[in-house]
């Protein structure tokens, strides 16, 4: 199909644009650039440098390129600063994710792959969290994905867009030829990497009285490659039907096992400042992943952290500066 990757220039959907174009795939790439970065975009894929809330720009863009489908990634992502700057996530979010729809039912554009987030399901009640979890986010940047995931049902009733709507817990790790650069970086894999390298600061843990085995907080890592093949598979299903799933691995690890796991990979001290915890952050978030793997047959293939750190260490070696 020839698909259009919303936010294709950024860390997950430059990923997400070259699985399609494996799978056989044809993509276009519209991004703003507010946070990603030109040289992601694979070599011979068309980069559309536009808003997705300049509904005339879109509509053009899936009329010169003949969309049938829509990957929309495009947003903006930091639970911290949502928090500070509401309006600009509402606006850019839910304004560019509603623009964006508009412009597929005019044109005609009748699937979608949402890239949801974990943040939906605010603190749970239950680890691991099934996709029938309570969603109450705790954080504008949470409620924006969930405005948007609404939307989309009620637009799959009335218009018949098909969505499938996919919450990822934590994308790390990089292809060979695209990796995390995002600036500032607020990540903790890739942090725990640039500390190694010796071109970032110690880490500062957020929190080592949790209650979880050794204080700090636990997460599930995903590698963004098996990420982006989910989509892949999510295409696919919106042949027929909508769909929401939750994307991980199924483990977790908490942030010290992430450093300690880190330091094995490397073969390198990582220097450790012990700090309060980060406003928001739950304890413990894995994903019961079981509905992907039985409906779709999806199978992470790199399931284990040192996996996924060996990868982002090739390429912060290779990119120590990003990009
Ligand atoms: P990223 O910042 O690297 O990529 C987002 C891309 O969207 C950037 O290239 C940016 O320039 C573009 N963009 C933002 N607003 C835009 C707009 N209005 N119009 C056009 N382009 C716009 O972030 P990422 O980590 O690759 O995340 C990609 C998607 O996955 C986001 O929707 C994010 O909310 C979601 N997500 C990410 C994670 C994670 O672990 N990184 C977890 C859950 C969900
Ligand atoms: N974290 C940390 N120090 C850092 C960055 C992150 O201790 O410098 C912790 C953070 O509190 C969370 C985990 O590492 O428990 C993963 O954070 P990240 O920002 O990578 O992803 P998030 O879970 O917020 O989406």
């Amino acid at each position: 199909m020839r698909v259009l990757v919303t936010g294709g220039a950024g860390y997950i959907g430059s990923v997400v644009t070259r699985e399609l174009l494996a799978a056989g795939h044809e993509a276009v790439v519209l991004d703003s650039l507010v946070t990603g970065h030109r040289e992601s975009v694979p070599v011979g894929v068309a980069l559309v440098e536009a808003d997705t809330r300049d509904g005339a720009s879109v509509r053009r863009c899936l009329r010169d390129h003949r969309v049938e489908a829509v990957v929309h990634m495009a947003a903006i992502s930091q639970v911290g600063t949502s928090v500070t700057q509401p309006r600009e996530y509402y606006d850019n979010n839910v304004r560019g994710g509603l623009s964006l729809f508009d412009a597929m039912l005019d044109e005609g554009v009748g699937r979608v792959v949402f890239s949801s987030t974990a943040a939906v399901y605010g603190e749970p009640e239950r680890v691991p969290i099934e996709e029938s979890a309570a969603t109450r986010p705790t954080s504008p940047y949470g409620d924006t994905k969930l405005f948007l995931e609404t939307a989309l049902q009620r637009y799959g009733a009335a218009y018949g867009l098909r969505a499938a709507c996919l919450r990822y817990f934590n994308a790390a790790g990089a292809h060979p030829e695209a990796g995390e650069d995002h600036r500032p970086e607020t990540h903790l894999v890739p942090l725990v990497l640039q500390a190694a390298l010796g071109t970032g600061r110690p880490i500062t843990i957020f929190g080592t009285d949790y209650p979880t085995a050794d204080g700090t907080a636990v997460r599930d890592y995903l590698h963004v490659v098996d990420l982006a093949r989910a989509h892949v598979r999510a295409l696919d299903a919106t042949a027929e039907r909508s769909c929401t799933y939750n994307l991980g691995s199924g483990t977790g690890f908490s942030v010290r096992q992430v450093v300690q796991a880190a330091c094995r990979v490397t073969g390198r001290d990582i220097p450790v400042i012990e700090g309060p915890r980060r406003a928001g952050d739950p304890a413990v978030l894995v994903a019961s992943s079981s509905r992907i793997r039985a409906e779709l047959g999806w199978v992470p293939r790199h399931d284990d952290i040192e996996a996924i750190l060996d990868s982002a260490w090739a390429w912060t070696q290779r990119h120590p500066r990003g990009y």
